[in-house]
């Protein structure tokens, strides 16, 4: 791994505006998925090092939330500009890290900037409402910050589910201590150099690194400093963290597991959907919240949709991302290699049948071969379950109703996508199936400027757009006597 800027190669926690050994002297660590290579050792940090940050953060507090929102913005933007900047460092740290082609890094980065930039604008537009009455009374209403605020992330986004988090927090006033995960803190701490570059004062950003999460996650939950958890990843975890929330009625906002439709109609433009299903399946290989789970297909398309898909599937080149022609990386662990694997081999014992793949890539221990099923059917675990890896099963529909059944039958309401030309259904399709999000005819949902999402056990709140601000927010009312 080469880097242009060496000092973006951090391998210390952050806290209080200090790079942190971590108070054992340990480390652990960080392995390319593509080689096994070990990358660098990053210091190990648990609760003792986490209470440390949430006292900085807690310190800091009143001097950024009281400076204007103006004066914050310009951090964020001089942020922006320098992660640009580095965008290439940044991309081949991430590959090296988490594995995605070169190409979807270099995106990602400029995804996960764009949240600096964004938030740096609106957070000077937290209004508030005067509220009239009739006596001689005024309501006034404020939002003012959250205060201290804990954020957890995932590996499968390294950079944009940090700044996505973030960039709001910090544009509205609050101060944040992050946990990113134990795979892929390198681009985390690169993110905070470029953060400390930009300005931005000690105890405001602050970044425990360890591979104890329950330590960690239990200091930040059970703290009743910090007001607010600001949760990526896996439902299970989501759902004990709120868990451990409940003792200190903390604000929680939960970006949870998926297991998207994309539910193809007769009368879709078959290339179109073809495009857009190895989009939305394929895309880090499998290993994004809304990836399609399940490609749902109307009968009369069916077969000709399998054959154009399989087609393309068949020219994906799957290697090491920082190798130019790869079009398709390695899976995080040999632990998730195998998760998929079982999903696989358990539909094939109910009866599945491979049109591509099916089996362990024979890259390295971290690849799986692109995969399509047919022949599947909805008690299988590659329809109930979030698969997070190259595997697309492909369910036959006859009727919109039970195509908006089939959608709904899951507990998970994150993205869905619906291929179809019909005018009336685009309406009745999307209002009808249980998801945060709805891409119509379109795969890359996905921007700083929409509400991003889930309902049901997708998830709570919303980042991005206008709304990603309110998580980040208290109303409060003044009453104002004797007008
Ligand atoms: P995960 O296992 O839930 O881990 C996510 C984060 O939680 C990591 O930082 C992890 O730390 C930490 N963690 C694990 N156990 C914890 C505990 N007991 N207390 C506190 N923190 C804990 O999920 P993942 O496998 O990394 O990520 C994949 C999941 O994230 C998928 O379900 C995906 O759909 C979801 N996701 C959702 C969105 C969205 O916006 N809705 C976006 C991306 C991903 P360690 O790394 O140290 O274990």
């Amino acid at each position: 791994m080469q880097l242009n800027d060496t000092g973006l190669l951090q391998t210390q926690g952050y806290i209080n505006g200090q790079w942190h050994a971590g108070n054992s002297n340990t480390q652990f660590d960080v392995i390319n998925p593509a080689n096994g290579e070990c990358l660098a050792q990053v210091a190990e940090m648990a609760a003792e090092e986490t209470r440390q940050a949430i006292a900085a953060a807690e310190q800091a507090l009143p001097a950024w939330r009281t400076k204007t929102a103006k004066e914050r913005s310009a951090i964020l933007e001089k942020w922006y500009e320098l992660m640009m900047a580095a965008q290439e460092d940044l991309a081949v740290l991430m590959t090296a890290e988490q594995g995605k082609p070169l190409f979807e890094s270099r995106g990602e980065v400029a995804y996960g900037a764009s949240f600096l930039k964004w938030f740096a604008e609106e957070g000077k537009r937290v209004y508030g409402d005067i509220i009239p009455q009739t006596n001689d009374r005024r309501g006034l209403v404020l939002k003012q910050p959250v205060g201290v605020v804990a954020a957890i992330t995932p590996w499968n986004f390294p950079n944009a589910m940090i700044t996505r988090k973030v960039a709001p927090a910090l544009a509205v006033g609050c101060t944040v201590v992050l946990k990113p995960a134990a795979e892929t803190p390198l681009s985390a701490l690169a993110i905070v150099e470029l953060g400390r570059r930009a300005g931005l004062p000690a105890g405001v950003f602050n970044v425990v690194t360890g591979t104890d999460a329950p330590a960690i996650g239990g200091e930040m939950t059970s703290s009743p400093i910090v007001r607010k958890l600001t949760f990526t990843g896996s439902t299970p975890i989501g759902k004990l963290l709120m868990k451990q929330c409940a003792d200190t009625v903390k604000r929680t906002s939960m970006e949870l597991g998926g297991n998207a439709p994309v539910i193809i109609f007769d009368d879709a433009d078959l290339d179109r959907a073809v495009d857009g299903a190895i989009l939305a399946k394929y895309r880090n290989s499998g290993q994004t919240c809304i990836c399609s789970n399940r490609m749902l297909v109307q009968a009369g398309i069916y077969d000709a949709f399998v054959e154009k898909f399989a087609a393309k599937v068949r020219e994906f080149r799957v290697g090491d991302g920082l190798d130019a022609a790869t079009t398709h990386g390695p899976l995080i662990t040999t632990k998730a290699v195998q998760g998929v694997h079982d999903k696989v081999q358990q539909a094939f014992a109910e009866g599945a049948t491979v049109v591509v793949g099916g089996k362990p890539g024979s890259q390295g221990e971290h690849f799986y071969e692109p995969t399509i099923l047919t022949n599947v059917n909805s008690s299988m675990r590659v329809f109930r379950e979030e698969i997070f890896g190259p595997v697309a099963p492909v369910f036959r529909f006859e009727t919109e109703q039970e195509a908006i059944a089939m959608a709904n039958d899951t507990e998970f309401g994150l993205a869905a996508y619906v291929y179809t030309n019909d005018l009336g259904r685009i309406f009745r399709v999307s209002e009808a199936i249980e998801y945060g999000m709805v891409g119509v005819n379109e795969a890359a949902l996905s921007s700083e400027v929409i509400p991003f999402g889930g309902v049901k056990e997708s998830g709570q709140g919303r980042e991005g757009s206008r709304y990603g601000l309110d998580d980040f927010l208290e109303t409060k009312y003044i009453c104002l006597g004797g007008m």
